[in-house]
């Protein structure tokens, strides 16, 4: 008898666990942005909307593998990651699935989402031209000046696999068509007064010792350099100018944080309501601001605001990873390492 009541006891628990489950509305986000202020969006989220977060960080690649790998039965629902580049990485293997929303397409410009919806962009940062105050060269305006022999022995670079310089060559190569863009990778290769090594932060750094003259670097990096307390962040800084590149013509280089619902999504109307909260004000500046960043909606808050106004390239970030393959191989023939 007691084994029987038991056992009904049981049955109940697990039906009304069950039953909890399937009302409890959920949402899987895969991300491979870590800022402790995209988590206060996702509890913020949940507050508004009773929409459970459940987050899996990692490595961009390392996430698109483990959706490939989990199929049909992934939980996955959005996946977050930076850089056109590898949202197009993304589409190329098919994960995302394309999301109709009025809220998302009047918001987000056209040329900073899939032409087909299948990611969006949600905030934007440049890829601008950095050089030392004081150097007593002519200040290079575009990217093409970089190729210039003038700055011979005084650019430093990030190395050419990086997804940075794989989207700014392919935007080269749709700008310059792809012999030019080569040429051009030719001429900044011969200025390298040193071979490509470290990140952005390295090449800012590298800079404000003297070491080069000129590099090119993400906003968010400069941003994050501008807000440091540290001494040493400090002296960087100072020793910097940023200047906006192609401002005559077609405008600076820029990229996306960005995300897309993933094709077999189990909470596909929760991920397209997160997507549609994060391009609202609010959202918008956190989510910008948690990694430096400009919004797509709104103007730029914290010290990246300092930097001003400027004029950016309209191409469609998809072509960023339309011309993948090209840059590299522009890169490789250039001797861009
Ligand atoms: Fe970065």
């Amino acid at each position: 008898m007691a084994r029987l009541c038991q056992a009904i006891l049981l049955f109940i628990v697990l039906v009304a666990q069950v039953g909890t489950t399937a009302i409890a509305a959920e949402l899987n986000i895969y991300s491979a942005r870590h800022y402790d202020t995209d988590l206060s969006l996702y509890e913020d989220f949940t507050q508004q909307t009773g929409i459970e977060v459940n987050l899996i960080e990692g490595g961009s690649d390392g996430l698109i593998e483990r959706i490939l790998a989990e199929g049909e039965l992934s939980p996955a629902d959005l996946l977050v990651t930076v850089d056109a580049g590898r949202l197009w990485r993304a589409s190329e293997v098919g994960i995302f699935q394309p999301v109709s929303s009025e809220i998302l397409t009047s918001r987000i410009p056209g040329n900073l989402r899939h032409p087909e919806n299948l990611w969006f962009g949600l905030s934007k940062r440049a890829r601008v031209i950095v050089y030392r105050d004081g150097e007593g060269f002519e200040v290079p305006g575009r990217y093409e000046d970089l190729a210039n022999a003038a700055y011979q022995g005084r650019v430093c670079m990030r190395s050419s696999s990086n997804i940075y310089n794989l989207s700014l060559m392919a935007a080269m190569i749709d700008a310059l068509g792809e012999d030019a863009a080569i040429e051009w990778a030719r001429g900044v290769v011969n200025n390298f007064a040193r071979p490509p090594q470290g990140n952005d932060t390295a090449q800012l750094r590298a800079v404000a010792s003297g070491e080069c003259g000129i590099t090119v670097a993400n906003t968010y990096y400069i941003g994050r350099l501008m807000s440091s307390d540290k001494p040493t962040d400090k002296e960087t800084v100072a020793a910097l100018k940023v200047v906006f590149p192609n401002q005559a013509g077609r405008g600076a280089h820029v990229n996306i944080s960005g995300a897309g619902v993933v094709r077999h999504a189990p909470n596909r109307d929760e991920a397209v309501r997160f997507l549609e909260y994060l391009t609202g004000g609010k959202a918008q500046r956190v989510f910008a601001e948690g990694n430096n960043e400009y919004p797509i909606v709104g103007d730029p808050s914290g010290p990246i605001a300092e930097l001003g106004n400027f004029a950016e390239d309209k191409v469609n970030a998809v072509v960023y990873g339309e011309r993948q393959a090209q840059a590299v191989r522009a890169f490789d023939i250039a001797g861009w390492r």
